[in-house]
């Protein structure tokens, strides 16, 4: 096992995985900006190095800074948490080139998976059930473009390869827009990702979003942990999630799951990741797969009893998988609800000082947040300074205990999306469960229109 691992992270995914090394006895490095200088996880880790300015670009993404902060802390291995460097092939390449361990797959895996369209074509081969569309990248002769769009069938969308954070889609509804919507999508993916490789899916009208999440060790053994429903979102940015996904039936679980591990084994998949899939009509398409840990994770935490975070390091660390498929039992509810400091109703960022900070409690509850009375949220980041989860022994549970788990919340100095979550909570459609991923901004919209 390693005796020191070099966080390359900020706010409440850094103190997660501090704490994940800490039970494993492994000593702590954190880096951090300027802007992080007095957070507590920061105190907390054996050593700190700050490694920048408060922007990001000087900071949490630069590479020189941070592998220099591993060898002057001696640390062995670097943990990317989500975000930032963790999804980047180079930084992982980099990491592993200057004799340190990088908590996740090869550079290679991670470069693959970062092209959408060589993703979905190893998706594809290994046999994971993907959104039908054009094979590969989409020709440049318009009437190939035109004929690929009547296979598939209106309406489709225009995605771009190297896109990113719900960016570079444009949906077509008719083929007199088809022509004009591929040239504008290309322009956009090379001004914004340099690459203007674009493809071409079938448009799912109303699908939900429901992920697997899988590990994998260094012997090709491959696991899946269940599934996790993420459908409530606004602007492709997921806000509550929950384990297991409502009214999947274990036998499209067990298909999926299965197919998943499979995919990792013929890839030669190491760490924790996560496939993605547009979930309509009781069939799964494949849409991304996440190379890293994910904001939820707790929820499947919760549900496996197994550590995530600590798996990935004894991955890393080349130990075998401690446990088998067949050990693996879902059990019980569990539901995560993002804390991000920003108006409930307007959704603009809402950064400052927080004057009053009171965490909720009790039975099946756990607050995995960095924040506390007095803290400053910094301006320069993502808004999210906290996740709330519960667990219950049914999904009725879980929402009764996270609705009295929002009551007892208290956040005073900035604003929070507190109010929208207690909302939700009391939501009909919500509490049916199995809502699509429009629901939110449907519902949101209506609200607007009524007032
Ligand atoms: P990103 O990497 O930018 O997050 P994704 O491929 O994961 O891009 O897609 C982001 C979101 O866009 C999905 O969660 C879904 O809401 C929507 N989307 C993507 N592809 C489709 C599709 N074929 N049909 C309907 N919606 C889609």
């Amino acid at each position: 096992m390693f005796e020191k691992i070099l966080i390359a992270n900020r706010g409440e995914i850094a103190l997660r995985v501090q704490r994940a090394c800490r039970e494993l006895g492994i000593k702590t490095v954190a880096v951090h900006s300027e802007a992080d200088a007095e957070a507590k996880y920061v105190k907390l880790a054996d050593e700190s190095v700050c490694i920048g300015p408060a922007a990001p670009a000087l900071s949490y993404l630069n590479i020189p800074a941070i592998i220099s902060a591993a060898e002057v802390t001696d640390a062995e291995a670097i943990h990317p948490g989500y975000g930032f460097l963790s999804e980047n092939a180079d930084f992982a390449e980099r990491v592993e080139k200057s004799g340190f361990v990088f908590i996740g797959p090869k550079a290679e895996t991670i470069r693959l998976m970062g092209d959408k369209v060589s993703a979905k074509a190893a998706m594809k081969k290994a046999g994971v059930p993907c959104v039908p569309g054009s094979d590969g990248s989409l020709s440049e002769v318009p009437e190939e473009i035109v004929k690929t769009a009547r296979a598939v069938g209106y309406p489709v969308i225009i995605k771009a390869a190297g896109g990113g954070g719900g960016r570079g889609m444009r949906v077509v509804h008719t083929e007199a827009a088809l022509l004009n919507a591929v040239q504008m999508t290309r322009a956009e993916a090379q001004a914004a990702f340099s690459n203007p490789m674009v493809y071409m899916e079938k448009y799912l009208e109303k699908p939900r979003h429901i992920e697997i999440q899988v590990l994998a060790d260094k012997f090709r053994n491959a696991i899946y942990l269940g599934d996790r429903d993420c459908s409530m979102q606004r602007r492709h940015q997921k806000i509550i999630e929950e384990a297991p996904a409502p009214h999947l039936s274990a036998r499209s679980r067990v298909r999926v799951g299965e197919r998943c591990a499979e995919a990792c084994r013929k890839i030669g998949y190491e760490g924790a990741g996560t496939f993605e899939f547009l979930y309509e009509n009781e069939e799964f398409y494949f849409i991304e797969m996440n190379t890293r840990l994910q904001v939820e994770h707790p929820v499947t935490e919760f549900v496996t009893g197994i550590d995530l975070v600590q798996a990935q390091i004894r991955i890393a660390a080349g130990e075998r998988m401690p446990v088998k498929q067949r050990d693996i039992e879902l059990k019980g509810h569990a539901i995560e609800c993002r804390i991000n400091a920003e108006d409930p109703l307007k959704f603009t960022p809402s950064p400052g000082r927080v004057t009053a900070w009171h965490m909720p409690g009790g039975p099946g509850i756990r607050v995995d947040s960095h924040v506390y009375a007095n803290y400053f949220v910094p301006p320069n980041y993502d808004s999210l300074i906290g996740k709330l989860i519960a667990y219950g022994d049914t999904r009725e549970q879980a929402i009764a205990r996270m609705s009295i788990a929002l009551s007892e919340t208290v956040v005073e100095g900035i604003k929070t999306n507190v109010p929208l979550h207690i909302d939700l909570m009391q939501d009909a459609a919500f509490r049916r469960g199995g809502t699509s991923i429009h629901y939110l901004e449907e519902k949101l919209a209506k609200s607007v229109k009524s007032e």
